[in-house]
């Protein structure tokens, strides 16, 4: 799939797709109207008080991450697997390839994880021979797309039912009607199989728990639990901030994902396992590999943005951001999109590459009061802007002269009152059926998509002594 390096190239792009925004729009106002619902269930200030016991959580664990991380290592040790601390996205991709490689393994399945998209293990795995087979629904959809995908939690919400049958009549010998329960069935029917013949399986990880060395996995399918059942050899990947204390935290934070996330009361498999199986055990691994990756998170500890280690992945703030639900996923260039992924990717992947993204926003804080861990999303987008702009040292001559303006022409009332008088005269080239309809770039831009109403031709002060009268 090929990328564009701007944004303002990508998000054209989004915007001339209409099939793919129809769908982002239904799949993203279902979330929604799911999520409205699961909150109302639970009551505004129940729901509240979970938000403030989840935050508390997430910041007391970012806050000592560094001995979390001590005892998760510790007891992922202890219970016999191994682990792996990368830096880097290439670190860890080298170390399970070298496992790959010295397994001699053929098959890999795979379960959901945003950090392997993030760390690009699929193309490493597959240059040197290995299948790797996504087993997530919505994943295996863009694995037959060769595409990536566009939310954190569903990834394949930008394509339709039509789309999804003729991926999948490309790999079946019958002919699959674009119905949702025969996909489903297909799906399940050509997955199931694979989960037979796996010669390592790869996981993500929802929450990894210090004090047990245990992992846990959620998943609506099952899949993550088939893999750590059958797996000869499974391989975690996680985000270093992906911990809990323990299990007590777990039910709190279960309970807020899955409601956030799709509005459901819990997800339907939540999977905790220790790694390799105990002597007497019937099932699991017989080798267990976590890695931890930190891949530009530790460098957000200490600073400003500190708080965006809290996020739990559950997408809630992309289906309320109306910049996602107008442009969707791929419009943000790297993995995570949305307001977390505006302000992800460039304190994770550089400024310089995706800076423009804190543009990418209204600013009007539907993501932040989505968050169920209260991350100020809108406020670290506003941030990103300002040290954008030190950072390049530009705009600030045309800024300063626009705003000296501005304030002089609304310092006092007769100023304001005689500017738009002038305006409202000299409007007319560029007024079209009551609305400004041309302008100079960047306005011109702006008009493609919004209506902005042409000055009328008496102002609300102007008739309102005649109102008053009346
Ligand atoms: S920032 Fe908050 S709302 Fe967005 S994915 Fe993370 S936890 Fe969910």
């Amino acid at each position: 799939m090929h990328i564009e390096p701007s944004f303002r190239k990508r998000y054209k792009k989004a915007l001339s797709d209409q099939t793919m925004l129809k769908a982002v729009k239904l799949g993203t106002g279902r979330l929604r109207a799911q999520r409205a619902n699961a909150i109302t269930a639970v009551g505004e200030d129940r729901w509240a008080a979970f938000r403030d016991r989840a935050e508390a959580i997430r910041l007391h664990v970012v806050q000592h991450l560094d001995q979390y991380l001590e005892k998760l290592v510790d007891n992922v040790i202890k219970n016999g697997g191994h682990v792996c601390l990368a830096r880097t996205g290439e670190e860890a991709v080298s170390y399970i390839t070298e496992l790959a490689k010295k397994k001699n393994a053929k098959t890999i399945v795979k379960s959901k994880s945003m950090v392997t998209e993030e760390i690009h293990l699929n193309p490493a795995l597959e240059q040197q021979g290995c299948k790797v087979i996504e087993s997530d629904l919505g994943e295996w959809i863009i694995q037959l797309a060769g595409e990536t995908p566009s939310h954190i939690i569903v990834p394949a919400m930008h394509k339709n039912r039509f789309q999804v049958a003729d991926l999948f009549n490309e790999v079946s010998p019958q002919k699959i009607p674009a119905v949702v329960k025969d996909l489903c069935q297909f799906a399940r029917e050509h997955l199931r199989d694979k989960f037979l013949n796996i010669d390592i399986g790869i996981t993500g990880c929802n929450f990894a728990i210090a004090d047990s060395g245990a992992v846990t996995i959620c998943t609506n399918e099952g899949n993550a639990r088939l893999i750590t059942t059958l797996s000869p050899t499974v391989v975690t990947v996680m985000g270093m901030e992906r911990i809990l204390p323990s299990v007590e935290e777990l039910a709190v934070m279960l309970s807020l994902l899955a409601r956030s996330a799709t509005g459901q009361k819990m997800t339907v498999y939540n999977t905790l396992f220790t790694g390799v199986r105990a002597p007497d055990a019937l099932d699991g691994p017989q080798e267990f590999h976590l890695v931890i990756v930190d891949n530009g998170r530790s460098k957000q500890l200490g600073t400003k943005y500190e708080k965006v280690l809290n996020c739990i992945r559950c997408g809630s703030c992309l289906n309320a951001c109306p910049v996602f639900r107008n442009i969707g996923g791929h419009a943000y260039g790297w993995v995570y999109p949305g307001p977390i992924g505006a302000v992800l990717s460039p304190l994770y992947q550089g400024m310089d590459k995706y800076g423009e993204l804190a543009y990418a926003t209204t600013l009007c804080g539907a993501c932040t009061f989505a968050c169920p861990v209260k991350i100020p999303l809108h406020d670290m987008l506003y941030a990103l802007r300002n040290d954008k702009v030190e950072l390049e040292h530009k705009g600030e001559l045309v800024e300063d002269i626009a705003y000296k303006g501005w304030s002089s022409v609304f310092a006092t009332a007769s100023r304001y009152r005689f500017s738009v008088r002038m305006a409202r005269r000299f409007q007319f080239p560029l007024v079209k059926a009551d609305k400004i309809a041309y302008g100079p770039p960047p306005i011109s831009e702006w008009l493609k998509y919004r209506d902005m109403p042409a000055l009328p031709d008496k102002f609300f002060h102007e008739v309102w002594p005649d109102i008053k009268k009346d």
